[in-house]
């Protein structure tokens, strides 16, 4: 193991933490209402006078959300391979995809088997393994890309083209008529293979919308399989997203794909509001990984879609093995999982505040939308600061099998706050000091209140554990 993994256990969790489990009383619907799965006609397919009126009532544009209906063109091996830091290997990229499969992502986006030759077999050889995944290649928008493309076996080809006015000029230097024209060629020649084609536009936020309506119209009329919307630069933000994912929805009947760039760190709410307004297709990359900052991230994506509705992403996806594949490719990029990462960062389920404890003892949801079980992980309540509460103490005083009443345990939890206030204390420190407590109060040597018999019991324990040493 690697120091860039993670656990699902923080690194000094056995240190200063109690692993909580869920308790049986816990609450079902603790996620709220799913705003994807009105019904047309209201709650019960009935609409009375009163509910025409009500103001809160889904709206027609509610009914184009498939944020509970929705693909992910995972891209780590296409838009992952041009992170700064990556240099896949034909091993590493087939353990990735084997991965990703087996985590049950829809489709796998390729790098262009004209990159390289390299590129091309490894292609070959990932078509080759039989996943329940789509396999999908990723070309520019030109036949000698394609030819070389639909030879490798894949089952869709994902083709793109330039058409902010910064890339027409700067870039590739053609026009919207050039644009359109070889967009036509090269789709009706993947077409004629039968196998998936994608058209995208690149710098989508950036391209006059009228090109932008009008080649998607025209690739739409043909029979493309999905259109795409890259936000390539990172500048666009959800309302503007909303806005074009659904002008879009208007004019295409297509399905469609968008790609969205997190340099200002939006491109999570960016996917979900593309999906509110109706995109059907995410592309994301484990840990986010690509140019630059990267795009969507997988993990961070489905905790946002978890949180909307939990048991579709749970039907979908295996997501117990997230944090595997997070560190499969952490490993593969040397970056470490950050701490704040959705669900895998080491601090993800780790509960401080005594107020926060309380509350999640008694019931995970209070303080929790997504279930770390759900993730195969664990949560934990830090009880070993000055923040602590006696409820948290009392959980470990339980896990360790000790009998304490409730005015020992406070007693107890004014010892560790005061110790705690010195220097946080370290798990064992807190069970020890619970332990002498117990066997003080057993013993008759202790009763509550009694601070300086308490610290005598402390400090012969102490002296006895340096004479074993
Ligand atoms: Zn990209």
């Amino acid at each position: 193991m690697c120091s860039h993994q993670t656990g699902g256990v923080p690194p000094d969790s056995s240190q200063d933490m109690v692993a909580v489990g869920d308790t049986p009383n816990r609450l079902n619907g603790h996620h709220g209402p799913n705003s994807a799965t009105h019904p047309p006609n209201g709650a019960n397919g009935h609409s009375s006078a009163k509910e025409r009126r009500n103001p809160y009532a889904p709206r027609a544009s509610d009914f184009l959300n498939n944020v509970s209906n929705f693909k992910i063109i995972e891209s780590t091996l296409r838009e992952g391979e041009q992170f700064a830091n990556a240099f896949f290997d034909t091993e590493t990229k087939i353990a990735i995809a084997k991965a990703l499969d087996k985590f049950g992502v829809e489709y796998l986006e390729l790098t262009s088997p004209a990159a390289s030759e390299q590129s091309r077999r490894d292609c070959e050889a990932i078509c080759k393994l039989g996943l329940n995944a789509k396999i999908l290649t990723h070309i520019r928008c030109h036949m000698d890309d394609a030819r070389i493309a639909v030879e490798t076996g894949v089952d869709g080809v994902d083709v793109v083209i330039g058409t902010s006015s910064f890339l027409r000029e700067f870039s590739h230097g053609k026009d919207m008529t050039y644009i359109t024209k070889a967009a036509i060629e090269v789709i009706n020649f993947v077409k004629s293979k039968g196998i998936e084609v994608r058209f995208s536009t690149e710098d989508s936020f950036r391209s006059d919308l009228v090109d932008l309506l009008s080649i998607y119209q025209t690739v739409d009329k043909i029979g493309v399989d999905r259109v795409g919307i890259a936000d390539t630069v990172g500048c666009a933000n959800p309302r503007q997203v909303y806005e074009l994912v659904r002008t879009l929805r208007g004019v295409v009947a297509c399905d469609i794909e968008i790609h969205l760039h997190n340099d200002t760190g939006m491109a999570i709410a960016n996917a979900y509001t593309a999906l509110e307004a109706g995109a059907t297709h995410i592309d994301t990359s484990v840990l986010g990984i690509g140019e630059r900052v990267g795009i969507t991230p997988l993990g961070g994506l489905v905790a946002c879609l978890y949180a909307a509705n939990p048991d579709y992403v749970k039907s979908k996806y295996n997501l117990g093995m997230l944090r595997e594949i997070e560190n499969l490719v952490a490993e593969a990029v040397e970056v470490n999982v950050p701490f704040s990462n959705p669900i895998t960062g080491y601090v993800a389920f780790t509960h401080k505040a005594g107020i926060h404890a309380k509350a999640i003892l008694n019931n995970p949801s209070t303080y929790e939308i997504l279930k770390p079980e759900d993730f195969g992980l664990t949560r934990y309540v830090s009880i070993g600061h000055r923040l602590t509460g006696w409820n948290a103490v009392k959980s470990r005083v339980e896990q360790l099998g000790l009998e304490l009443t409730d005015a020992e345990i406070k007693d107890a939890t004014a010892k560790i706050k005061e110790l705690a206030d010195v220097r946080t204390q370290s798990m064992d420190d807190v069970d020890s000091l619970l332990r002498v407590y117990h066997s003080g109060i057993q013993s008759g040597a202790l009763e509550v209140g009694q601070k300086e018999a308490l610290d005598r019991l402390l400090q012969e324990h102490r002296a006895a554990q340096l004479a074993a040493e």
